[in-house]
């Protein structure tokens, strides 16, 4: 299967990591949106939120269980921050491997909601 994020989870595209455990990898954006901007995925080829099941479920749990010590470890913990899914088309995703953007380090400003 060709997916960029599978395949920095192999290794065969490098990255920087942040965090890595068994069901997950933190890496920072190539392109990053904010002073800290993280991209955290399971390790498991989840397409979109469309496609969280409840094998998936459990990933997607891991994450949201370890974003405190990944946000702390970045310096954001006490300065807040925001976490974004982009899903399918309307949503703007590009890379089809379930993410979240953890963004922060400045005042992150506008809100959609
Ligand atoms: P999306 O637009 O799908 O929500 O987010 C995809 C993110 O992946 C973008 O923020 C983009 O900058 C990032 N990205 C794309 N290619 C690479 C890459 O090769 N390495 C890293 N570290 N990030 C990438
Ligand atoms: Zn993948």
């Amino acid at each position: 299967m060709d997916c960029l994020f599978c395949s920095i989870i192999k290794g065969d595209i490098p990255s920087t990591t942040v965090y890595e455990d068994d069901l997950i990898k933190a890496f920072a954006d190539i392109s990053p949106q904010a002073p800290v901007h993280i991209i955290i995925i399971p390790k498991m080829h989840i397409a979109s939120a469309n496609e969280i099941n409840s094998e998936g479920a459990k990933y997607v749990a891991h994450i949201f269980e370890k974003i405190p010590e990944i946000a702390a470890a970045q310096g954001i913990a006490e300065s807040g921050y925001r976490i974004i899914n982009n899903c399918g088309k309307d949503g703007g995703q590009t890379v089809n491997h379930l993410h979240f953007h953890l963004l922060g380090g400045r005042d992150l400003g506008a809100k959609l909601v």
